[in-house]
């Protein structure tokens, strides 16, 4: 049983608070029963309508995709770019799905999308902290020193991040640049990027390979999947 204004505000009918409107105005039927309480529970099964017009309520899914750089990691973009709903849509996806987090434009890597809205809250919420390893190709040859730094937490915006791992994969000192494996468990924005410049490497090139216990294999760039019934229950 879920809130009837969440139920509501899942199906796209309106925000939240102004599903609360609706309902406290009188507008809102639940099995043909005008219903102005906003504590009301609904099931799965009840038939919930404003103006006598009935909802229209999507089961559940979840997607993983292998975002490729150059999209937008949004469901609309105002400037018209592509985002990461097109991607799925140009596949058949019809339901009303948005990315749960944000990769930026230039970003590759494991995205989630769902339309479970209650799930993607929990996910995106500091408390939960899903581990998410990215893999960054910076500018310079990174020293010990700066991984403990980056370990530690380091100023981002006045602000220290939290601890996090950092693994020196490979450093190339033909080209001045080093590849590193980091662990966070936040998702402020532009964090990776601006966590590396804070220890005076610029990154060049990010990709996010893990994502809690879900991993990219056998997705290739832009390719996507439907997360199986456990991987679903796991995250939850
Ligand atoms: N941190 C960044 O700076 N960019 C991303 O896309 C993800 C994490």
């Amino acid at each position: 049983m879920e809130r009837l204004q969440k139920v509501m505000a899942e199906a796209g009918v309106a925000s939240r608070r102004a599903s609360e409107k609706l309902i406290q105005s009188g507008r809102v039927q639940v099995n043909g029963e005008t219903v102005t309480e906003l504590g009301t529970k609904v099931g799965r099964r009840d038939k919930v309508e404003v103006d006598g017009v009935p909802i229209h309520r999507e089961p559940h899914v979840y997607y993983l995709l292998n975002k490729p750089r150059g999209v937008i990691s949004s469901a609309h973009d105002d400037k018209g770019r592509k985002t990461v709903v097109d991607i799925l849509r140009e596949d058949e996806v019809e339901e009303r799905i948005y990315p749960v987090g944000r990769l930026d434009y230039d970003t590759t890597g494991i995205l989630l999308l769902t339309n479970d809205g209650a799930l993607a809250n929990k996910l995106m919420h500091p408390r939960f902290e899903v581990a998410k390893t990215y893999i960054a190709k910076v500018k310079g040859i990174v020293q010990n020193d700066e991984l403990k730094r980056l370990r530690l937490g380091v100023r981002v915006d006045g602000r220290k991040t939290k601890p996090a791992k950092t693994r020196l994969k490979e450093v190339d000192r033909h080209h001045q640049t080093s590849l590193v494996q980091l662990t966070i468990h936040e998702g402020r924005y532009h964090q990776v990027k601006r966590m590396f410049e804070a220890v005076g490497h610029p990154v060049i090139k990010l990709h996010r390979e893990t994502y809690g216990f879900l991993n990219l294999q056998g997705l290739q760039s832009g390719e996507f999947r439907e997360l199986r019934p456990e991987e679903v229950t796991k995250l939850k």
